[in-house]
């Protein structure tokens, strides 16, 4: 049986005793989420936790840890990531994801892969879906414990499922995690409703920056059209 590498942009023939899954693999765009600020609103629960590990800190210089990929930030050791990630998880039994972001995913998902890159830990996440009865909406979740780089985990996705850059798109709602898309090259929508603002956005010169997630769906179709 050929594998998934060895499929990459080859359409299988009648001959093939390709694996439906794989075939699917080869054909789909991908939009892959950030989750913080861009799935749920968590701006206020993460600072609250960490006004509690950084004494005095304030909301501005909190978020300034997301200028850049947070665990860079020299602020944020390990005994600090760890005592945050045990308060958090408290916390995220109780999210209610938003029935329009709900709604927006579900219709994504009809045209497109759906992954998930984020700083939080995976398995937080997937209990969030799971919570929420969403499980079957992300094809992979790939969070801080896969790795704290988001670029290396751009690249473990592109890699295992044949996905060519400019088949993918990332959506985020931080200038950090855009100039790490930017690194790789990966092009990115914005969104100014979740911890960064619309001007600290422009500085990593996303392709667009959407204010409302039902605006999403259009860019995303609008994008891979051209
Ligand atoms: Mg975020």
């Amino acid at each position: 049986m050929p594998t998934r590498g060895a499929l990459c942009g080859r359409r299988p023939n009648f001959f093939d005793k390709t694996p439906a899954l794989a075939y699917d693999n080869i054909m789909k765009k991908a939009v892959i989420f950030d989750f913080d600020g861009v799935i749920h609103d968590t701006l206020q629960l993460a600072y609250k936790i960490n006004l509690k590990i950084y004494k005095n800190i304030s909301l501005e210089e909190y978020k300034d840890f997301f200028n850049g990929n947070v665990y860079e930030h020299k602020k944020v050791t390990v005994a600090a990531t760890e005592k945050f990630f045990a308060a958090q998880n408290r916390e995220f039994k109780k999210l209610v994801i938003k029935e329009h972001i709900k709604e927006g995913l579900e219709k994504l998902k009809k045209d497109y892969k759906l992954f998930i890159v984020s700083s939080n830990m995976g398995k937080t996440l997937d209990n969030y879906f799971k919570n929420n009865k969403l499980t079957h909406i992300f094809t992979e979740i790939l969070g801080r414990d896969f790795h704290e780089s988001k670029v290396e985990k751009f690249r473990h996705l592109m890699k295992k499922y044949c996905l060519a850059k400019k088949d993918c798109l990332f959506v985020t709602d931080t200038l950090g995690d855009i100039l790490e898309a930017n690194k790789i090259k990966l092009k990115t929508i914005a969104v100014d409703y979740g911890f960064h603002g619309r001007e600290r956005l422009r500085r990593g010169k996303p392709l667009k920056i959407i204010s409302d997630f039902k605006e999403l769906l259009p860019a995303v179709k609008d994008y891979f059209k051209k």
